[in-house]
C-alpha cells in the first residue's frame, strides 16, 4: 500500500469516526498526525523531547551561516529558527511554536515523519536496512531525516521546485563502490548529494549556506564538478570555489 493510499485510508476512517461521533475537527486548531503531535505550545525556556522534534523540523531555517542544535532546550537560536520558518510559511512570526505552527508542520510531513517532498528510500539507494555505515543503522536513518528537513527548507526558499537527491546514505561497501572518501559523510546517513536541474549546482551550494549545512562540498572542489554535496557535519567546512565558496 502507498503511503499515498495509507492516507487517504485514514482520512476516511478519521471522517466516518468524526460524522459518528457528532464531531467535526475544527480549522486551526492542532491535529492529530500519524507521526508526532505536540501537546502543548513550546516557547523560549521550554525543554525536553517535544523540543528536539521541533528542532528537527525546523533546523533548516537556521538561518545564513546557522547550524541548529538539536539538544531539546528551547533556546534563542530555537526561537529565531522558529521566527524564521513562520515567516517562510507566512505564519505570524512570534517565536512561539504553537497550534498554527504546528499545523504548518502537520502539513509538511508524511506519516512517518518525513518532509513530504522527500522520502527515506530517496535517502538511500544503497540497502534497505541503513545498516554497514559508520553509525547504527537507527543512527543513520536518523540523520536522514534530520537532513530531508534541511532540504524541505532548502527547496521551499528556492521556489518549490523540485530538489534532485542522486546519493544519500551508503554502507561501507556502497561507499567504496562509488569511489566516496573514507570518512564520507554519507557513511554516517547526513549527507545528500544534489543534481542539477532545475536549480544550477552553483545555487544549490550558494542557498544552502541559509539551512543549517556545516557541509557544503560543490563545483571547484575535487570530484564535485557533477553534483552539490551537503552534510551536517559537527564542524562547518564550505568549499565550491567554481560558485564563490
Ligand atoms: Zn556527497
Amino acid at each position: 500500500m502507498t503511503r499515498r493510499t495509507a492516507r487517504l485510508i485514514l482520512s476516511i476512517v478519521m471522517l466516518i469516526a468524526a460524522t459518528l461521533g457528532g464531531v467535526v475537527a475544527t480549522t486551526g486548531t492542532a491535529q492529530a498526525d500519524g507521526c508526532y503531535t505536540w501537546s502543548r505550545t513550546l516557547s523560549s525556556g521550554a525543554s525536553g523531547a517535544d523540543v528536539t522534534q521541533l528542532q528537527i523540523r525546523v533546523a533548516g531555517h537556521a538561518g545564513s551561516g546557522g547550524a541548529l542544535a538539536v539538544d531539546g532546550a528551547y533556546g534563542p537560536a530555537t526561537t529565531a529558527a522558529v521566527k524564521r520558518f513562520q515567516t517562510a510559511y507566512g505564519l505570524a512570526a512570534d517565536g512561539v511554536a504553537g497550534p498554527a505552527t504546528f499545523d504548518k508542520i502537520y502539513a509538511l510531513q508524511d506519516n512517518d515523519c518525513t518532509p513530504i517532498h522527500f522520502t527515506y528510500a530517496e535517502l538511500n539507494t544503497c540497502n534497505s536496512t541503513w545498516a554497514g555505515g559508520a553509525v547504527s543503522a537507527s543512527t543513520a536513518k536518523a540523520n536522514a531525516l534530520r537532513t530531508m528537513w534541511k532540504l524541505e527548507a532548502l527547496r521551499h526558499a528556492l521556489g518549490d521546485q523540485p530538489i534532485r537527491v542522486t546519493s544519500g546514505f551508503r554502507s561501507h561497501a556502497c561507499n567504496d563502490a562509488v569511489g566516496g572518501a573514507a570518512g564520507s559523510r554519507h557513511l554516517y546517513g547526513d549527507a545528500a548529494d544534489l543534481g542539477s536541474g532545475p536549480h544550477s549546482l552553483c545555487r544549490l551550494a550558494q542557498q544552502a549556506r541559509n539551512h543549517g549545512f556545516n557541509g557544503i562540498l560543490g563545483p571547484g572542489y575535487p570530484g564535485h564538478g557533477d553534483h552539490t554535496h551537503l552534510d551536517h557535519r559537527a564542524s562547518r567546512f564550505w568549499s565550491a570555489s567554481a560558485c564563490g565558496i
